[in-house]
């Protein structure tokens, strides 16, 4: 029973993929992609994809948006933090 496998590597992860970006990042913006995806201040389910865990809004370069969207997303999260369905940037540490 001493043995424990730590063996987190999934198959496939070889040291050659240079695929090693965060899935967050994407060519085109997700929701110029997906249509369906709606920016709604009251969804917290789609602004968590563009908050850090502190409650940071992640910025364009690194969620992929469009500008265009990258600034509904913002406005979005701002709204949503002013009525408290998202947590304000953690400060005070
Ligand atoms: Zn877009």
């Amino acid at each position: 029973m001493m043995r424990e496998e730590k063996r987190t590597r999934k198959p496939g992860e070889g040291g050659t993929d240079r695929k090693k970006k965060p899935f967050l990042r994407r060519k085109v913006c997700r929701f110029c992609t997906d249509k369906k995806l709606e920016i709604d201040y009251k969804n917290p389910k789609i602004l968590r994809y563009f908050i850090t865990e502190r409650g940071k809004i992640i910025p364009r370069r690194i969620s992929g948006n469009c500008a265009k969207h990258q600034r509904e997303v913002t406005v979005a999260i701002k709204r949503a933090r002013s009525i408290a369905i998202l947590p304000f940037t953690t400060a005070g540490h």
